[in-house]
């Protein structure tokens, strides 16, 4: 009987998870697809409506900080592997609230691990074959770069945030499985990523929204943060690769060689959506603020992305001017996606953030 891969997708219902989700449901019809998610502020089934129902898709709603919980779903459904997506991912939360970045991020990746070795290593030996637990993670973990050079597979870790520093912290813990107990592993840490269904606390769709809405547009200190973006579909479809055809014991960097100070970017986008919008020229523009400075704010971010690309062959499929427009035009095809989760607890915590 041929054996049917069993892969559990952990943050499924997030912005990155979702597309990682619908990539591997619609690219292998023969596996076991099972997207554990616990549907916290960030997390929407709305994001996956086209690929519920399909025969190879199951969703359980769980948190991965509950240990027995997740010990009993890894007995139940005996996966080969585990794409582990499940965080709190937004760093002005983790200033306000860093402990529960440390449940989620660190304690629940610590179940997670206690899981697939309690059964790849120690009840079922020889499910060990094939077996991978991948964490996706971000370049955060490396710090800030000054003015010039690259974050790459061998900078040190030096995170400043208390989001990168749980990030960093769950890294370890991975790598310290693979070399303590033999857990076979691979970890990817990828840049900014920016695209349909990202929640609108991050910088991309929260300027989007607040064009539409002539909001002011709020941007941080002088503006000339720098960070790398990466179009969400580039990041799931190495992510796909990586999982496939990456080496166990391996860190891969993901970056799509496409850096922006913000004042920049969001110049840019006012400029596109005047356009889309059919508003004036400057229009938009006049909405920047400054607001003041996050507090341990990395200055700059970039991925040298070379390992990747030469090991696994994998580029950024689209430019940055394409995955933007692309982004813009679903971000105004689905408003009433945007109202849906931009009500309650969100308007509270925006409120706070920028009074
Ligand atoms: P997101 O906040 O949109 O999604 C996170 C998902 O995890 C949500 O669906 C949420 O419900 C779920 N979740 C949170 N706590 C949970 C818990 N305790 N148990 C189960 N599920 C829980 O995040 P994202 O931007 O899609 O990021 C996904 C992953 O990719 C994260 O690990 C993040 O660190 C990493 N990453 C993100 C970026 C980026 O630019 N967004 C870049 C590099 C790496």
């Amino acid at each position: 009987e041929k054996h049917t891969k069993k892969i559990l997708i952990t943050g499924g219902a997030g912005f990155i998870g979702s597309h990682v989700v619908r990539l591997f449901v619609n690219t292998y019809p023969d596996y076991k697809i099972v997207n554990l998610d616990a549907l916290t502020y960030a997390g929407n089934l709305e994001n996956l409506k086209d690929v519920e129902g399909k025969p190879n898709y199951t969703f359980v709603k769980g948190d991965i900080t509950h240990a027995d919980f997740i010990y009993n779903l890894f007995d139940k459904y005996r996966f080969d592997g585990v794409i582990h997506l499940a965080a709190e991912s937004h760093v002005d939360r983790s200033i306000t609230d860093p402990l529960a970045f440390v449940k989620t991020n660190v304690i629940g990746t610590m179940n997670l691990l206690n899981a697939a070795k309690k059964l790849w290593l120690d009840t079922h030996q020889d499910s060990r074959e094939g077996a991978r637990f991948y964490h996706i993670s971000t370049d955060e973990v490396y710090g800030s770069l000054g003015e010039n050079g690259l974050f790459t597979e061998e900078t040190a870790y030096d995170p400043n945030s208390p989001y990168s520093a749980s990030k960093a912290s769950s890294d370890h813990f991975v790598r310290a499985y693979g070399e303590t107990y033999g857990l076979p592993y691979v970890i990817s840490n990828c840049s900014n990523n920016y695209g349909p269904n990202q929640f609108p606390e991050k910088l991309i769709p929260l300027f989007i929204n607040n064009i539409i809405k002539k909001k002011p547009l709020p941007v941080y200190g002088d503006g000339n943060y720098t960070r790398d973006w990466l179009y969400v579909i580039d990041h799931a479809k190495a992510i796909d690769l990586i999982f496939h055809r990456g080496k166990n014991g391996e860190t891969y960097n993901i970056g799509g060689f496409n850096e922006w100070k913000n004042i920049d970017l969001v110049k840019i986008l006012c400029k596109l959506m005047d356009k889309k919008l059919k508003r004036a020229e400057g229009e938009s523009e006049r909405l920047i603020t400054y607001v003041k400075d996050r507090p341990g704010h990395d200055l700059r971010y970039a991925i040298d992305a070379t390992k990747i690309n030469k090991e696994l062959g994998w580029k950024p499929s689209v430019t940055f001017e394409e995955g933007l427009e692309r982004t813009i035009d679903w971000y105004l095809g689905n408003q009433q996606w945007l109202e849906n989760i931009t009500t309650g607890d969100y308007k509270n915590y925006y409120k706070e953030q920028y009074k």
